[in-house]
C-alpha cells in the first residue's frame, strides 16, 4: 500500500508516524512545501520573545530523523499542485530546483492546514507587514528586531496576543489593533477585556473597535491608517488576523467543501473520494454541543485527527467524535482558558442557558504563590449539561479548564461537579476545588438556594431595585457601583429590619462570597434579593470605564529604583490575601512608619493595582512605583510627611490630604438656600474640588425620594414629622415671598426662562461628577425618617464624619 501525506507538520506527520507503528511495510511519501518539517508552529511566538532561546528546539524532526527512526519518505520544498484523482495521482513541483513529476497513490491524505484570511487592504504587500505561521516568518520579524526595529503593531486573535507580548518581552513598543469591540472572539466580552487589561498594564497599547484601512510606506517605517483616529507608524506589522482553511487542491479536484470553506470529511476522516483522508487545520469539523459544523484550527484536534486517518488507513474502524474548541492561552501573567460554547454563540444559537461567575483561589490561600481566578460557567436551564467555561487567571486556570473540558466531553451535568473528587493539598488546590465550587453555585441556583443577577443588566433593573454594596466602608468609598447604597455584612443583621419590603434588593461584594451571606439573610427575612455572580471584579470587567485608574506599572524587564539613601523601606507580603486584606495590612503597616519611609508591598489579588491608585490618592500618600512579580504586583509608596494614618481598620477611612475638598452642610430646606449650596457645589466640583454635601435637620426635606416609601412600625409622631417635611427638591419652597406657593412658582418660571438649572438637574450633575451626599444620622433619627426613604446612594453619618470630611477641607459652608 502506498499512502501520500499533503502537509508534513502536526495532522500529517501524527498520520505518518501513527501510520508505520501500525504497518510496517507501507510505502509513505510525505510533501512538505516549506523547508522544514514537524516543526512547533505553536512555539514561534515564544522563540521571538527569547522565552525558547534556542531556535533548533522548535525543529522537532528532520526527513533524516524520520527517514532512520520510521522509514518515512519526507520530501521537502515540494508542493503538491494538483491532484487527478482518478488515476490517483498528484502533481508535484520542486521548489528549489523547479522540477516537476507525478506520484502516484494508493490513499492520499489532505493535511495542507490553513492560510491566513486575505483582507483586501491596500499596502498589505508592504515588505514591513508580516504573518506569523512559519519559521521563515519568525526569523524575518527577529531579523527586523536585530535591525533595531523599536516599534511594533499587532493585528489578530490569539496568535495576535502572543506576539505581542513576546515583542514588548523583547521591549519594543507594541500596539495591539483590533477590528472587533474585543480581543480574542473565542472569549465573552467580559472576560475578554480581563485580557485587555493585562495587556495595558503590561504596557501594550490596545485599540479595540478600530479597524486598519490600509498600510503606506513612511520613509521605511510602515503607518496603519485606521477607520478613526490618526494612521499609526511603526518599524513593522505582525499580521495575524485569522485562518481560513486551505483547501485550494481539494477545491480544484472537484472534494465535496464545507459552509466554511473546509475539506468535508466524515466520521472516518475521509473526504467526498473515499480514497482521500483529510484532517487538521484543513477541514471543518462538527461542534461537540450544537452538532454543528464548526471551523475550529487547533493542534490538539489536528493531532488527533491524523492519527484517526492512520487507524482508518489501516483498516481499523476509528472515528473523530467532534471538537469543543478548547484552548489556553497565556498573556503575561494571566492565563486565559476556555472550553465549550460561548455566551455568544448560545445568545445565536438560541439555546436557553444559565450562566454563574466566581473567583476561586488556584490553590489554598494561606499556601503562597495564588491569586483568584475569574471563572465562568455556561450551562442549560436544569443542569443536565455544561455547555462552557472560561476561565482568566494567574495559577490553577490550566488544570480546571482542562476538568472541565473533560466533564462536558464525558456529558457530565451541573450536579456531577459538586462530586467530582479532585486532588488536593495546600500548594495544588483547595478542599473545595474550583470545579467543585462551579457545581456548588450552579446547583444553588437551581435549587432555589440563591437568585443571580448579572453586570450586564444593571441599566435593566426594575424601578424598585435598591442596589446594596455588602462590602465594608472602607471598600465602599474606594469604588462602588453607582448609586449603590452601603450596608456592611456585619451590619446586615442589626439593619434588617429598617429595609423596606417593598423593594427589590440587588446586593453585591467583591467576588460574590461576602453578598451571598447577606443574601440567605436577608432572604430569610422575607426580602427580595438578588446577589451580584462575580461581584465587582465581573462588574468591572463587563463595564470597564466605570473602574478606578490602576496604578501604572513599570514593564517587568526594568529594575525598580530603591531609594534607600532617604528611606527606611518596610516591606509587606499581602500575597494571597484577598480585598479588603492588603487595603487593611497597608493601613497599618503604614500606622508604624514615619512620614518619608517607603513601605514595598507584594500583593496577588487582582484588584489591588486599582484600589491601591485610588487609595494612594485618597490619603495623600506618594504611589511610588509598581511592577509585575510572578503572581501578582510588587508596588512602593512613600509616607507623605503631611499625612497621619488614622485607625488601621478598613472600615475607617484615614483622611485624605485635604488640599481640594469642600464640605457643604445643608441645614435649610429653603428652595433659594438649597439652590444656592447646589450652585456651589457644582462649582465646586467644576473646579477639581472633591465635594460632601452633608444634609441635617430640614436639609434631609431636599434628599428624600419624592414618591411615598412604605415605612412600617413608624410611630405616629415620626409619621407626622413625615408628612410635614417637603418630599423631595420639587417640593421645597422659597425662604422669602413663597405667598402660599406663588412666590416659588414665579420663580421656578423665571428660572426657566432665563435657562437656570433647577435643583434637580443641579443635583443630578453633582452627583455625576462625584459629589458624596451624607445624610446626618441623628437628623434623620429626631424627624423620624429612615435611610430608604432618602435618595439611593447617600450615604448615612454621623457628626465625626462630619467633622472628619471639615477637617480635610479647606472650605466648609454651612447654610
Ligand atoms: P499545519 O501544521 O499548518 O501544516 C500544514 C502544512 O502543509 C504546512 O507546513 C504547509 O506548508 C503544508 N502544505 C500546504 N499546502 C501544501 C501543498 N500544496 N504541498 C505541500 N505542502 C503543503 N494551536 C494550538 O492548539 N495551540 C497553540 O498554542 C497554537 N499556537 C499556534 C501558534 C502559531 C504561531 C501558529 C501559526 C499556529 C498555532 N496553533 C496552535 C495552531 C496549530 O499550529 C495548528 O492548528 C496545527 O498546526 C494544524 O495542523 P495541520 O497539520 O492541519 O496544519
Amino acid at each position: 500500500m502506498k499512502v501520500v501525506i499533503v502537509g508534513g507538520v502536526a495532522a500529517g506527520m501524527s498520520c505518518a508516524a501513527r501510520l508505520r507503528r501500525m504497518d510496517e511495510r507501507c510505502e509513505i511519501v510525505v510533501f512538505e512545501k516549506g523547508a522544514y518539517v514537524s516543526f512547533a508552529n505553536c512555539g514561534l511566538p515564544y522563540h521571538i520573545g527569547g522565552v525558547i532561546g534556542d531556535r533548533a528546539r522548535l525543529l522537532v524532526q528532520t526527513p533524516e530523523t524520520l527517514k532512520s527512526t520510521l522509514n518515512l519518505d519526507v520530501r521537502v520544498f515540494s508542493t503538491v499542485t494538483a491532484l487527478d484523482v482518478s488515476a490517483k495521482k498528484v502533481s508535484v513541483l520542486e521548489s528549489k530546483t523547479g522540477r516537476t513529476y507525478e506520484e502516484s497513490y494508493d490513499t492520499l491524505v489532505l493535511t495542507t492546514g490553513a492560510k491566513s484570511l486575505k483582507l483586501p487592504l491596500p499596502g498589505m504587500d508592504h515588505p514591513a507587514v508580516f504573518e506569523l505561521r512559519t519559521i521563515r516568518d519568525m526569523d524575518a520579524i527577529q531579523a527586523r528586531i536585530a535591525a533595531g526595529a523599536k516599534q511594533a503593531i499587532v493585528m489578530g486573535g490569539y496568535i495576535g496576543i502572543e506576539a505581542a507580548e513576546n515583542l514588548r518581552l523583547r521591549g519594543l513598543d507594541v500596539t495591539v489593533i483590533e477590528k472587533m469591540p474585543q480581543l480574542m472572539g473565542p472569549l465573552d466580552p467580559e472576560m475578554a477585556n480581563l485580557l485587555k487589561d493585562e495587556l495595558v498594564r503590561q504596557g501594550v497599547r490596545v485599540l479595540t473597535g478600530c479597524g486598519a484601512t490600509g498600510f503606506e510606506d513612511r520613509n521605511g517605517k510602515i503607518a496603519v491608517k485606521l477607520e478613526r483616529g490618526e494612521p499609526i507608524v511603526a518599524d513593522f506589522v505582525v499580521f495575524a488576523p485569522g485562518s481560513q482553511p486551505n483547501a485550494d487542491l481539494a477545491r480544484a479536484a472537484g472534494l465535496k467543501l464545507g459552509q466554511y470553506g473546509g475539506i468535508a470529511v466524515n466520521e472516518r476522516m475521509q473526504t467526498s473520494d473515499p480514497a482521500i483522508y483529510a484532517g487538521g487545520d484543513a477541514v471543518e469539523s462538527v461542534d461537540l454541543i450544537s452538532g454543528r459544523p464548526v471551523y475550529i484550527p487547533m493542534a490538539g484536534p489536528a493531532n488527533r485527527q491524523g492519527r484517526i486517518i492512520a487507524d482508518n488507513i489501516c483498516g481499523r474502524d476509528s472515528r473523530y467524535r467532534s471538537t469543543q474548541g478548547t484552548a489556553i492561552l497565556k498573556v503575561f501573567d494571566l492565563t486565559a482558558g476556555m472550553t465549550g460554547l460561548n455566551e455568544k454563540t448560545l445568545q445565536r444559537l438560541g439555546l436557553a442557558y444559565h450562566k454563574v461567575y466566581l473567583s476561586p483561589y488556584g490553590h489554598a490561600d494561606y499556601y503562597p504563590g495564588t491569586s483568584p481566578m475569574q471563572m465562568k460557567l455556561l450551562f442549560a436551564p436544569d443542569g443536565a449539561r455544561i455547555y462552557g467555561a472560561q476561565i482568566v487567571g494567574r495559577d490553577g486556570v490550566d488544570k480546571r479548564i482542562d476538568v472541565l473540558a473533560t466533564a462536558i466531553r464525558g456529558q457530565l451535568s451541573v450536579w456531577d461537579l459538586e462530586h467530582l473528587e479532585l486532588a488536593y493539598a495546600p500548594p495544588y488546590g483547595s478542599a473545595k476545588d474550583p470545579v467543585n465550587v462551579a457545581g456548588f453555585i450552579a446547583c444553588n441556583l437551581l435549587r432555589g438556594d440563591v437568585a443571580l443577577w448579572h453586570a450586564d443588566e444593571i441599566d435593566r433593573l426594575p424601578p424598585n431595585a435598591c442596589v446594596v454594596d455588602v462590602r465594608t466602608s472602607a471598600e465602599f468609598n474606594l469604588w462602588h457601583v453607582p448609586n449603590a447604597i452601603n450596608l456592611p455584612l456585619g451590619q446586615i443583621r442589626a439593619k434588617v429590619a429598617t429595609l423596606d419590603p417593598t423593594r427589590a434588593y440587588y446586593i453585591y461584594c467583591r467576588v460574590g462570597r461576602r453578598s451571598y451571606l447577606a443574601y440567605r439573610i436577608l432572604k430569610q427575612h422575607g426580602l427580595k434579593v438578588k446577589t451580584l455572580s462575580g461581584g465587582t471584579d465581573i462588574f468591572h470587567a463587563f463595564h470597564p470605564t466605570e473602574q478606578p485608574d490602576p496604578c501604572p506599572t513599570t514593564p517587568t524587564t526594568t529594575a525598580m529604583n530603591t531609594d534607600t539613601k532617604t528611606a527606611r523601606v518596610v516591606t509587606l507580603d499581602c500575597m494571597g490575601l484577598q480585598c479588603p486584606g492588603p487595603i487593611v495590612k497597608l493601613n497599618e503597616a503604614l500606622a508604624s512608619l514615619s512620614a518619608g519611609d517607603m513601605l514595598e508591598i507584594k500583593a496577588s489579588d487582582p484588584g489591588f493595582p486599582r484600589d491601591l491608585n485610588t487609595w494612594c490618592r485618597a490619603q495623600g500618600h506618594e504611589f511610588v512605583e509598581s511592577r509585575n512579580i510572578p503572581g501578582g504586583i510588587l508596588a512602593r509608596i512613600r509616607k507623605h510627611a503631611a499625612v497621619a494614618t488614622t485607625s488601621a481598620s478598613a472600615s475607617e477611612p484615614a483622611p485624605s490630604s485635604g488640599r481640594r475638598k469642600k464640605t457643604f452642610v445643608v441645614f435649610s430646606g429653603d428652595f433659594d438656600r438649597v439652590m444656592g449650596v447646589l450652585v456651589m457645589a457644582n462649582a465646586a466640583l467644576a473646579m477639581g474640588n472633591e465635594v460632601t454635601l452633608f444634609f441635617t435637620f430640614w436639609g434631609l426635606s431636599a434628599i428624600r425620594k419624592e414618591q411615598a416609601v412604605a415605612t412600617p412600625g413608624k410611630s405616629l409622631l415620626d409619621r407626622m414629622f413625615g408628612w410635614m417635611l417637603p418630599r423631595g427638591l420639587s417640593r421645597l419652597t422659597l425662604s422669602k415671598l413663597n405667598m402660599g406657593g406663588m412666590g416659588t412658582a414665579m420663580m421656578k418660571h423665571v428660572m426657566k426662562q432665563k435657562h437656570v438649572d433647577s435643583p434637580q438637574q443641579l443635583l443630578t450633575q453633582a452627583r455625576a461628577k462625584g459629589a458624596k451626599l451624607v445624610a446626618c444620622s441623628m437628623s434623620l433619627d429626631v424627624m423620624g425618617l429612615r435611610p430608604e426613604e432618602l435618595l439611593d446612594g447617600v450615604e448615612i453619618a454621623g457628626a465625626a464624619t462630619f467633622l472628619s470630611e471639615a477637617d480635610e477641607s479647606n472650605v466648609t459652608m454651612l447654610m
